[in-house]
């Protein structure tokens, strides 16, 4: 992986996800992936270190990124299902062999099953009555069912563009806390975790509750708003009017139109 310029330590990054592809022989193919906010799409990182914008990849807390300038456009992203699809999904060729799955991946809930081309074809659901034997009751199984074509369930995918509120009622109709994300051509590019998505829900809502953020920091909704000590009203350049309150953190009069203000839901 390569480095093109040095942004500053604090740049935020978007996070790089694995792919691996269990295929006919057993042998796994993986894929470093990210979602890019500026295109809506998934891409293979070394696509990314051909744009104008890739900064470098670099290591956070969190793990591996791709820094660049549309980093700052994440949360925004995370409007998407692709941008919040787990770390790592572990696919299967339907042809594949079900003892190339390790006795941790049989636990796993939901394994996307893909054609040649990486295509989404089903799953392997933990639970229903065609997927492999768990590690546990293996040992009580006479017979294994030799592909994975037979223990195929066909779970409803989510698309990484979905919007957070498409992806969940699709994720409800599945019934399952895991579905698989494909993009455009139906390749599967991740595993959306219902976690993820209440999570990404409730970041939204209050994001779309803030009615003004202070300079020293402070974030005040619209119900806090109408809490703070009223200094004045004035009007505005455009014959609106301006509502001035001050913010209980630093002290500051902070100005936000009266229309706005008093639109409390
Ligand atoms: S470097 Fe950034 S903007 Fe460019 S393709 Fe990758 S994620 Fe998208
Ligand atoms: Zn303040």
């Amino acid at each position: 992986m390569s480095s093109r310029s040095t942004p500053p330590p604090s740049a935020p990054a978007l996070p790089i996800r694995t792919r691996c592809v269990i295929g006919a022989g057993g042998a796994r193919s993986i894929s470093l992936l990210v979602f890019c906010p500026r295109r809506a799409e998934t891409l293979d990182v070394s696509v990314c270190e051909r744009c104008p914008r890739f900064a470098r990849v670099a290591t956070h807390d969190e793990g591996p990124g791709v820094e660049c300038a549309a980093a700052a456009d994440q949360t925004s992203a995370e409007l998407h299902a692709g941008a919040l699809a787990r770390s790592a999904v572990l696919c299967v060729r339907r042809d594949a062999p079900l003892d190339a799955l390790d006795d941790d991946e049989r636990e796993l809930r939901v394994i996307p099953v893909v054609d040649d081309s990486d295509r989404y074809v089903g799953a392997v659901v933990r639970g229903h009555p065609s997927a492999p034997p768990s590690s546990q009751s293996r040992a009580r199984v006479p017979a294994y069912l030799p592909t994975v074509e037979d223990g195929l369930d066909h779970l409803l995918p989510v698309d990484e563009r979905d919007g957070i509120v498409t992806a969940a009622t699709k994720m409800a109709s599945s019934r399952e806390r895991s579905v698989p994300v494909v993009n455009q051509k139906h390749v599967v590019v991740g595993l959306l975790d219902d976690v993820a998505l209440l999570a990404s829900i409730a970041r939204a809502r209050r994001a779309s509750e803030i009615m003004k953020r202070c300079a020293c920091g402070a974030i005040y909704t619209r119900v806090q708003w109408r809490h703070l000590a009223l200094v004045g009203r004035m009007e505005g350049a455009h014959g609106d009017t301006l509502e001035l309150r001050n913010c209980t953190a630093c002290h500051s009069t902070l100005v936000v139109p009266s229309i706005e203000a008093s639109n409390v839901a």
